[in-house]
């Protein structure tokens, strides 16, 4: 079956994730299996030609989880530790989130397992273009549709989209989103996702009585997300008190200068040898820190038993996707110390103007920023208070009601479509 090559950490956590959440539902086997199961999943060697002449052989996925209510939409991701389980889980949050978000879409996630840090600029063209080339019988932009994701960017889709565009013999823009601007993308894609993050972050604020300025954040994981997230955050009067990257972060209780920080971070592509003030953390540190406000936008799995005791956080936002192992989530269902903003919610911000892109390439008609941000936050704030009144109205915990959201809405498509044949 499927089910078992897909085996792996995040799989198992993904899975066990519906499968309480289907208990809840109460979703008949039948329904069950067909909305859990990723429907197709494909593996593809990438040839590539390196700078020295030699050819390295890498290993690129794509997992589409399902296809009953449009494409199936979701990130490609450049990393050395990307396996086929970990890309089928990232590709069933993204069903979830684009569900509960109210998007056409099924999620999907893909991968190649490499380490873009160490490659050239050529390397990493040649090796997205024959990757494109292998998925060109699987994607399309009523099929499946990719956007950046860890270790891939604008440049990365602007390949991909050539690429598949030489192949058709016409410009597609609508095969991916989160490209550059100047093939169809769209203004604000890129800060869509801090962008929303922030949003979120300040709403749950306002919830629970608290006030933006000068609330503490510590945010682990300085990419895209992160990076715009804190700058968002500070932008809004928190003080940001703590960063880090994978080199490690910076801790200094009175404020760090966030603009500072991302600038010197696309210079270097690091945090490592900033000279802004502060201590310096380590990861597992930078989690520990007293703050009011808690933003793991790294890698998955981060939040463990082993370390859930020791976080001291009012509000925990998951910016990352999976950033919680299930045995942390169940001592954090038990922590009301703890406000939760679920991952399916908290980052579906990126996901969200990735759609807007979609329809804009679509019909050919482009809208202005502020438009975008104004779309964005409407469509935000319903999932976030179909939330909220879903966790009250059946004393669920957060991440369940978001959980239940998404997971109730491809099992009502799938159940109103019927059986094939
Ligand atoms: N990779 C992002 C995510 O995990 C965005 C996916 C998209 O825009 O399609 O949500």
């Amino acid at each position: 079956m499927l089910d078992e090559l897909l085996q792996s950490p995040a799989y198992v956590m993904a899975c066990q994730q519906y499968d309480r959440v289907a208990d809840f539902l109460d979703i008949g086997q039948s329904e069950r299996v067909r909305t859990k199961m990723p429907k197709r999943a494909f593996i593809v060697s990438v040839p590539t030609r390196m700078d020295d002449g030699h050819t390295e052989m890498f290993t690129g996925y794509r997992v589409q989880h399902h296809l009953s209510v449009g494409p199936t939409k979701g990130g490609l991701r450049y990393h050395p530790d990307v396996t086929l389980g970990e890309v089928a889980a990232l590709a069933m949050w993204m069903s979830w989130k684009c569900s509960l978000s109210g998007l056409p879409y099924g999620g999907a996630k893909g991968g190649i397992t490499c380490d873009p840090r160490k490659m050239s600029r050529g390397e990493l063209e040649r090796m997205t273009r024959r990757f494109t080339q292998e998925m060109i019988p699987f994607i399309g932009p009523h099929v499946d549709v990719m956007a950046p994701d860890l270790g891939t960017n604008e440049q990365v889709m602007a390949w991909m989209m050539d690429t598949y565009s030489m192949h058709e013999g016409n410009p597609v823009p609508q095969i991916v989103t989160g490209k550059p601007l100047s093939l169809g993308g769209s203004a604000g894609r890129r800060e869509a996702t801090g962008r929303g993050v922030a949003y979120l972050v300040n709403r749950v604020l306002d919830h629970l009585n608290m006030k933006s300025e000068g609330t503490r954040v510590v945010v682990q994981g300085f990419g895209n997300v992160g990076s715009i997230a804190a700058q968002q955050l500070y932008r809004f009067g928190a003080k940001i008190i703590g960063v880090s990257d994978f080199s490690g972060g910076i801790h200094n209780p009175n404020g760090l200068n966030v603009n500072k920080l991302i600038d010197y971070a696309a210079q270097h592509g690091t945090l490592e040898g900033s000279q802004e003030d502060g201590d310096r953390v380590t990861n597992e540190q930078l989690l520990q820190l007293e703050c009011d406000v808690l933003v793991p936008a790294a890698l998955e799995r981060q939040i463990t038993e082993k370390n859930v005791g020791k976080i001291r956080c009012r509000i925990l936002a998951e910016a990352a996707n999976g950033p919680t192992t299930i045995e942390a989530d169940n001592v954090l269902r038990q922590r009301d110390d703890i406000f939760l903003i679920p991952d399916v919610l908290c980052n579906a911000g990126g996901v969200i103007v990735s759609y807007f892109e979609w329809v804009q390439d679509l019909q050919s008609f482009f809208w202005t920023e502020a438009e975008v941000n104004d779309k964005l936050y409407r469509q935000l704030e319903a999932a976030y208070q179909q939330v909220l009144q879903m966790a009250r109205k059946n004393k669920l915990y957060m991440r369940d009601a978001a959980l239940a959201l998404g997971i109730s809405r491809i099992a009502l498509a799938k159940q109103v479509r019927g059986l094939f044949p």
